[in-house]
């Protein structure tokens, strides 16, 4: 039997696997950073029997209360990933499955991969109404890129994406690759309606270095991205000290920032109620942008959530509430889960690769609605 780890994106280190039935493993930490809970791992046995894992350290990891009911998904083919049979006794993960082939992969979450990331923006370039921009390179030497999608014009509102600054997150870029598919779509009216009208600047990845190195939250030297907004630094966070260039040099007029969330098995937003600049036009903005959402799909819902910020209580280091202050604009933090959507499960791929690129999709239609407003 062989475990491994060592390509785009694994995470897992191997005490011992001498034994099927009590596979010992460990999630690595991200590199000069105390945060882990993203795995991802191979493992090769021609001997089909059950296998059982143990992840030993999963009690220590960033977000305990995420492995509460939570259903570890599989792979043979790298395309199709079910949920497997897991459990959490407090203390450690275990990951029961019978492989039906002799390989098969483990993930915290579908993963996606930086291959398909270029993927993206290059088939994205393809069409005439979009540019790739690189706005320069991370620490690892990675290209931080943009897509501008529409003509750039005075008159037109400039509305920004951003997905995976915490790296981990992959539904995050996999939301992105169904809003961008949508957008780009010349077929689709809603798309061509507010490509008349804005102009769209997006980045489906912020870390491009802690999605490669297999990070659950940090970029290659540990930095946590949604808490430098304030001030960040080309030493430690040049991902956002690039796109924060660009968006006072460009203006913003609506920002969505993409997560995920480990513990909630809900999909919901986080707004901008505790911003200083917060006011009755902002709370309109943000009460019709939900209630057209909630009209569109019913993977959204508004009930469950964080903790509102009191007035004037929010922390300004994190993008959607820098954004929202800097520029007095309606901007939301996303969150979708890695569990499931509990008022619409599906035991079979729990949350999906393919639920959150769908959701992306739906996310046009409450934009083109508040468009006139932002
Ligand atoms: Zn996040």
């Amino acid at each position: 039997m062989q475990i491994t780890s060592n390509f785009d994106s694994g995470n897992i280190h191997v005490v011992d696997a001498s034994n099927p039935s009590n596979i010992q493993l460990e999630i690595k930490q991200d590199h000069q950073s105390e945060y882990f809970q993203w795995f991802h791992f191979k493992l090769h046995n021609t001997n089909r029997c059950e296998h059982v894992l143990h992840i030993t350290n999963a009690a220590q990891s960033a977000y305990v209360k995420g492995w509460e009911n939570y259903q570890a998904v599989a792979s043979y083919d790298r395309q199709e990933w079910f949920r497997v049979p897991t459990t959490f006794d407090g203390k450690q993960l275990t990951i029961t499955l019978t492989p039906e082939f002799d390989s098969v992969y483990f993930a915290y979450f579908c993963p996606y991969s930086y291959e398909r990331h270029q993927d993206l923006l290059h088939s994205a370039q393809l069409n005439t109404h979009c540019q790739l921009d690189v706005l320069g390179q991370t620490l690892d030497g990675r290209d931080m890129s943009l897509l501008v999608v529409g003509e750039p014009s005075a008159d037109k509102k400039n509305i920004w994406l951003t997905a995976r600054q915490h790296p981990g997150e992959t539904m995050a870029e996999w939301f992105m690759e169904g809003f961008i598919d949508r957008l780009l779509d010349n077929d689709d009216g809603v798309a061509r309606a507010l490509l008349n009208k804005a102009v769209f600047y997006i980045v489906p990845n912020m870390n491009p270095d802690g999605s490669v190195r297999g990070h659950l939250r940090t970029n290659a030297v540990g930095v946590n991205l949604n808490r430098e907004w304030q001030t960040p630094t080309l030493d430690k966070s040049p991902e956002v000290f690039l796109v924060r260039e660009k968006m006072l040099e460009i203006g913003v007029d609506l920002f969505l920032d993409v997560h995920g969330d480990e513990a909630l098995p809900y999909n919901f937003l986080a707004g901008g109620e505790g911003i200083p600049s917060y006011d009755a036009r902002l709370k309109n903005l943000e009460d019709k942008f939900k209630a057209i959402l909630l009209a569109t799909t019913p993977e959204f819902q508004d009930d469950k959530g964080y903790e509102k910020d009191a007035p004037g209580q929010a922390n300004l280091t994190l993008a959607s509430n820098w954004v929202g202050e800097q520029f007095k604009c309606l901007a939301y933090t996303i969150e979708m889960p890695f569990k499931d959507n509990d008022l619409l499960p599906d035991p079979a791929v729990g949350w999906s690769d393919e639920r959150s690129s769908l959701f992306g999709r739906d996310f046009l239609t409450a934009i083109y609605h508040v468009s006139d407003d932002i």
